[in-house]
């Protein structure tokens, strides 16, 4: 049983409210084995469709750390609801004793190895985001979308 970030099974849960993360790979995995579906940012109670978002000046473990907050394009800080997302699928890992999460890349949540820069220009830098560092501060294997 593994976690996947779920808009890539082609829930609508992108921030679009469309299927655009689906991935067939991921959906073929699906139909051979147990993957959990969650999404971070609507489990920390962001409405669907919403506006975009990027983590500010830093990674999710600054976020996680409070040295930098997680901003969407029009100027609101949802640090709030992203940590909440975090933390709400850490209990879901805990609950269901998943070791391993398949996480969308460049997710400010779900993004592993890489995340946009906080200047909404598509830009990116090294880091995970928020839920993504807190999965591996547990101990959690990530494993990026692309490797699968
Ligand atoms: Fe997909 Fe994660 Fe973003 Fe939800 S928070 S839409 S699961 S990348």
């Amino acid at each position: 049983m593994k976690l996947i970030s779920a808009c890539l099974l082609g829930l609508l849960c992108a921030w679009s409210g469309d299927d655009r993360y689906r991935n067939n790979r991921a959906v073929e995995l699906s139909r051979l084995e147990i993957l959990i579906p969650v999404c971070p940012e609507q489990m920390g109670g962001l409405p669907t469709p919403r506006i975009s978002q990027e983590i500010q000046n830093g990674t999710g473990v600054d976020v996680l750390n409070q040295k930098c907050r997680v901003i969407n394009k029009n100027g609101q800080d949802v640090t709030v609801e992203f940590i909440k997302g975090a933390e709400e699928t850490v209990k879901i890992v805990r609950y269901l004793n998943i070791k391993e999460f398949i996480a969308k890349s460049r997710s400010p949540s779900c993004g592993c190895g890489q995340i946009y820069d906080g200047t909404f220009s598509g830009k990116l830098i090294d880091g995970d985001g928020v839920t993504t560092a807190l999965l591996r501060k547990n101990g959690i294997k990530i494993i990026p979308v692309e490797d699968l």
